[in-house]
């Protein structure tokens, strides 16, 4: 079995080629290691060969790997990339760095309210629904705007709006794989024309890591090929 050092070297390779093939400075995509119901020692091992930034799924699992992980917090950087209820934003407003989940304003202000005034502010992604009715979670494009506008007026030292994420319906082929994240793209772009500053499509995974560069990703949400299946 190949370690997860070496799938890290094999992911970071993949990037490389794809920004390539898309004329991107390979600095402009990074990688965040999805690292949902993997032990504690599977994020030691990746943050030995470099990896610092890690995706949960489930706020519970997290805690637990974050307490196991105390002795290293300053070097690693927790995103929750999974569905958020309302009764744990409390939780994660303390205890993460970025939030890829937000779908609705009521928990944008639960985390503005309770993120502890000594952190710097939680970041925030927009989750979009792209696929239609493929998919329950995320925002609807047309409703989009207006979710921007709420949660970008909340209290600047407490959230910071970054940018949008999404997770598209499995696709096969690169044509079909693309669709989606252009979408993303150009509802980015057209927040930004509208006077955002937003630096963040959280896009791609393990299956279609290229179409997501190819499109403008700017960080990669990646598991199965860092760590092997679930
Ligand atoms: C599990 C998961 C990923 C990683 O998927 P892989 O196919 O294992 O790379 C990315 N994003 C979200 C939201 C996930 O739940």
């Amino acid at each position: 079995m190949e370690s997860i050092a070496q799938a890290l070297q094999q992911v970071a390779r993949r990037i490389e080629v794809a920004a390539a093939a898309a004329a991107r400075p390979p600095g402009s995509v990074a990688l965040l290691a999805v690292s949902k119901t993997q032990p504690a020692a599977a994020v030691r091992a990746a943050l030995a060969a470099g990896q610092r930034a890690f995706g949960e799924n489930y706020v519970q699992e997290a805690l637990a790997k974050m307490a196991a992980l105390a002795d290293v917090r300053a070097q690693l950087e927790w995103h929750l990339i999974g569905p958020l209820q309302s009764n744990k934003t409390r939780a994660v407003a303390e205890a993460f760095d970025w939030v890829h989940s937000v779908d609705r304003l009521k928990l944008a202000q639960r985390l503005a309210e309770q993120r502890p005034a000594w952190l710097p502010p939680l970041n925030i992604c927009l989750q979009v629904n792209v696929s239609g009715e493929a998919s329950k979670s995320g925002v609807q494009p047309e409703e989009l705007p207006a979710l921007a506008r709420a949660v970008a007026a909340l209290p600047a030292e407490r959230v910071r709006l970054r940018g949008l994420m999404s997770i598209p319906e499995p696709a096969e082929g690169l044509d079909a794989q693309r669709a989606p994240h252009r979408r993303l793209r150009e509802l980015l772009a057209a927040l930004n024309d509208a006077g955002y500053a937003l630096d963040t499509l959280s896009m791609g995974m393990s299956a279609d890591l290229e179409a997501a560069v190819a499109e403008g990703a700017t960080l990669l949400r990646i598991g199965t090929a860092i760590f092997g299946a679930r």
